[in-house]
């Protein structure tokens, strides 16, 4: 993604006829930047040779996961609707892990039918349930058992999952009590230990505190997994004051962790791989002066487009034609949708627009586009990719028709 003669580009195609041909609100992916993200993210953990496996919910479009799954990367599904959309996009159940508070019996029974790498439990109710469904089945069911390391993964409040307050995993006690029932069940076969802190994660202290918990339970467990499943977190610089995460420092971790455990990693990424591939292109339908700042209003919304609204999330805002012409003047901008939270960032220093003008709101591939609704009766947005310099419809725009 560049400026070419002042226009935003993805690999040399310019964003305002991507707009003019599809409309806007639209999302936009760069196949080269999920191309880049991927290689990154492997060449980050070389020498681990993980098992990759790309956590769905953050982007759930079927023609993105076909693309990841050609680069043998796997799946981290948390629902049936999930798990469908990622075998119908090719990718191998030998490749997919399950995770979730509160799968239902019917999906849990799906999932077993598909065997599937792993489920990856998080309550003992749960545990009882998949037992359940073996026996019935007469089947052996491979899983896991998420762990709550109880560590403050330092990221935003309510994208943290590692805390002992969070509803997800389980304690070390309970862990090891679980653990103890897998081992003495016919049906059920103890492949994994998983562990997922959160979301966004910049600090790669955290991970150390994680390791080392995951380290001492296992040693407390006296078991040798097939599998450790770190979960994913990674996270990106959404801003440009963003430090980065050392991954230098996290993968000699786990590799130093490896030394003392014959086991395979797993990783659940979703942010780090696909959220700087995608760009949200939306157009200013009014501009409103109030008193002391003035009203950037756009054709997208929260509904469109929901991180700011729902976690406080910032974004940086790009015009799609570049001008030199600065305005001195604080720009709110915000969406059409009738809610305070619908609004997307405050600048003090963007170039002069008009009404018309296209912006994109960058780094929306993850939790843009699955985290979209309905509300207020909008229809979701179109997604395109940019491949090999062509553009493709990926999902189409929805049709008033079909939902009113
Ligand atoms: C959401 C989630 C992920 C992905 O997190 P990212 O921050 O997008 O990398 C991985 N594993 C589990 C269990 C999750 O819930």
């Amino acid at each position: 993604m560049k400026y070419i003669k002042n226009i935003l580009t993805i690999d040399k195609i310019p964003l305002n006829k991507v707009a003019k041909k599809y409309g806007t609100p639209a999302y936009c992916y760069s196949f080269s930047e999920l191309k880049n993200n991927i290689k990154q993210f492997k060449n980050n953990f070389k020498g681990i040779n993980p098992l990759i496996c790309f956590s769905v919910k953050s982007n759930s479009n079927r023609r993105i996961l076909q693309e990841i799954k050609n680069f043998n990367i796997g799946a981290d599904v948390v629902s049936k609707g999930e798990l469908i959309k990622a075998i119908k996009s090719g990718i191998k159940p030998s490749k997919i892990v399950f995770s979730g508070v509160g799968k239902t019996y019917h999906e849990l029974e799906f999932a077993i039918k598909k065997k599937i790498l792993l489920i990856n439990v998080e309550s003992e109710s749960e545990l009882m349930v998949i037992e359940k469904i073996a026996k019935l089945k007469k089947k052996i069911v491979n899983v896991g058992i998420r762990l709550n390391p109880d560590t403050d993964a330092k990221t935003i409040k309510k994208i943290s999952t590692g805390n002992i307050g969070n509803k997800f995993g389980v304690n070390e006690i309970e862990f090891l009590k679980l653990t103890k029932f897998c081992k003495s069940s016919r049906f059920l076969n103890m492949k994994c230990m998983s562990v997922h802190i959160g979301s966004q994660i910049l600090d790669y202290r955290p991970y150390k505190k994680m390791l080392e918990v995951v380290d001492a339970v296992i040693k407390k467990s006296k078991y040798e997994f097939d599998y450790i499943d770190l979960g994913g977190g990674m996270g990106i610089s959404y801003e440009k004051k963003n430090k980065k995460l050392n991954y230098k420092v996290y993968s000699s971790l786990i590799k130093k962790f490896l030394k003392k455990h014959k086991t395979r990693i797993i990783f659940e990424p979703g942010r780090s791989i696909i959220a700087s591939a995608g760009i949200l292109i939306s157009k200013i339908t009014y501009i409103k002066r109030s008193k002391n700042k003035v009203f950037i209003i756009l054709d997208c919304a929260m509904n469109d487009f929901m991180r700011p609204a729902l976690y406080g999330a910032k974004h940086e805002i790009l015009p799609i034609t570049k001008n030199t012409k600065k305005i001195n003047k604080t720009l709110e901008f915000v969406g059409p949708i009738c809610e305070t939270t619908d609004t997307f960032s405050k600048l003090n220093n963007f170039q002069s627009i008009k009404e018309g003008d296209l912006i994109g709101i960058m780094n929306t591939g993850a939790y843009g586009m699955s985290l979209s609704s309905n509300y207020n009766v909008r229809p979701m947005p179109i997604e395109i990719l940019i491949k090999n310099s062509k553009s493709f419809v990926i999902l189409k725009r929805q049709k008033l028709n079909e939902i009113t």
